[in-house]
């Protein structure tokens, strides 16, 4: 603390990211980083940007990604003026905050998610109400049906991994015309339903997207924000009110080559839901209550271990899941799905400590 601290400064509870460990070897299951690499086509088009094209370095790189947004449109169906960049999604859902969900009534949230939500709420003076999941960790849309400034949740919800099926969601984005919904969708490549496919009909809704968890990109910080060109508009106009080069040459050309190698998602995703589906199997053997997910992590609990001794013991082997001293989920774990031979050595160290 300091004198020389603004108001605002003293008020903020930043987000905690999860450990990034100084080890050789951590098997790391705590931050939802794919197991597998990018695609072979990013390091080639990172090689270019360093080798033929490194003479342009010394300039800025394209303040509107045009070319990379061309390539996520075409992915997606949609128009460039329909999509927004940023330097990570979190940068991207931080204007969303500023841009589309600051008004006079508060916006709402699930009590149980993305705990990045009430620190931009924070940050930018945002009044926001929680709405608790039903017990079974599931968002209720009835209960969204109320005034609002706008709503967020991600789907597949985090950390939770539930997803709810797109009629859900169009349903809410149908009743709340008043305000704007965005749809969180880190996780949606691994087993949801994209509402990318309602934006044309529906000029409220955002939906944002990351290259961090499917495509394997977390360290070059690319997010994506799909929408009507109006709110695409809104997110523009704060991004240069703030930082007109949020990506540099490098993340541009790289997540366009993702965007370009649908079929290396396609095969890693899929093993990542094969593990998953042996995970979840493994875990319940050895008693846990596992909630079933979309998303490349599972939440589980077991009834008679206490989660955050589980973590810490599993931490003295060198492997590291996310645990969470909130209320309703502090008993539960949240483990990211590593390669097989990670979610061999977890499965190891649990039986070790539950039986
Ligand atoms: C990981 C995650 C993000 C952040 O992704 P970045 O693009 O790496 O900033 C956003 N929302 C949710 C729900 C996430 O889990």
């Amino acid at each position: 603390m300091s004198r020389y601290w603004s108001d605002i400064v003293h008020r903020l509870v930043p987000y905690v990211p999860g450990e990034q460990p100084a080890l050789a070897k951590p098997v790391k299951l705590n931050t939802n980083e794919n197991p597998y690499p990018p695609s072979p086509r990013v390091l080639e088009a990172i090689h270019a940007e360093l080798g033929e094209h490194a003479e342009s370095l010394r300039r800025y790189p394209d303040p509107v990604s045009k070319r990379l947004r061309a390539v996520v449109a075409a992915h997606h169906g949609l128009n460039a003026d329909q999509v927004f960049v940023g330097n990570g999604s979190d940068e991207v859902l931080a204007h969303a905050f500023q841009a589309l969900l600051k008004h006079d009534l508060p916006i709402l949230f699930p009590d149980i998610t993305y705990s990045f939500y009430p620190t931009y709420a924070r940050l930018y003076d945002v009044q926001y109400r929680t709405v608790p999941l039903d017990d079974a960790f599931a968002i209720r849309i009835e209960d969204y049906a109320q005034p609002n400034g706008g709503v967020i949740f991600p789907n597949p919800n985090a950390p939770t991994g539930h997803a709810l099926p797109l009629a859900q969601i169009e349903k809410l984005v149908a009743a709340n015309t008043e305000s704007a919904v965005v749809i969180d969708e880190a996780y949606v490549d691994f087993g949801a339903e994209s509402a990318i496919a309602l934006i044309d009909r529906y000029p409220n809704l955002l939906v944002v997207h990351t290259t961090s968890k499917s495509r394997s990109l977390a360290g070059m910080r690319v997010g994506f924000a799909f929408g009507h060109p109006d709110l695409i508009d809104a997110l523009n106009r704060v991004k240069d009110s703030f930082n007109s080069y949020p990506l540099d040459r490098l993340a541009q050309a790289a997540a366009a080559a993702a965007y370009e190698d649908t079929e290396w998602l396609h095969t890693t995703s899929a093993r990542v839901m094969a593990s998953r589906q042996r995970l979840t199997a493994a875990l319940a053997e050895l008693g846990f209550d596992v909630v079933p997910s979309a998303a490349n992590f599972v939440f589980a609990r077991h009834p008679s271990h206490d989660a955050a001794a589980i973590s810490a013991k599993l931490r003295e082997q060198e492997i590291f899941v996310r645990h969470f001293n909130a209320p309703r989920v502090n008993q539960h774990l949240r483990i990211s799905i590593g390669t097989d031979a990670e979610c061999e050595k977890l499965v190891d160290a649990l039986k070790g400590i539950v039986k």
